[in-house]
């Protein structure tokens, strides 16, 4: 179950590694496949079930960058370091599942309504 809205394509990614070592290890299948469940799991974890409950996002970008730093999103880009990966998961299936994770966490923040939003899910029904 991809998501998209309307015929936009919702997801961009972007890998800047220069040596495509990361999109090779993890498979842009996996990838773009992970960014869409990441968001229908997101969506049902929220309780985010119509389009006007959600925030408005027409694309939802992906960074894979040369770095150590830590994986982190802000508002609707999700920033990657393949540099951890590629230290601490010399297994592809390790770093797959890896991957896999933090994306679907990270997903969670770029979906959140922040502060005066809508408060999403059991809050509201259980008032
Ligand atoms: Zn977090």
């Amino acid at each position: 179950m991809a998501a998209i809205y309307g015929s936009i394509e919702l997801y961009r990614v972007s890998d800047s590694t220069g040596n495509n070592s990361f999109s090779n290890q993890i498979g842009m299948d996996l990838i773009k496949k992970t960014l869409a469940d990441a968001t229908d799991f997101t969506w049902k974890a929220l309780q985010l079930n119509t389009p006007a409950e959600r925030k408005t996002i027409p694309t939802i970008s992906l960074f894979i960058e040369n770095s150590d730093g830590v994986p982190f999103a802000d508002n609707d880009e999700i920033h990657f370091n393949a540099g951890y990966l590629e230290r601490y998961y010399s297994d592809d299936d390790e770093a797959r599942r890896e991957f896999v994770g933090v994306i679907y966490h990270e997903m969670v923040h770029v979906w959140q309504w922040n502060g005066g939003g809508t408060t999403p899910g059991g809050l509201v029904k259980g008032v």
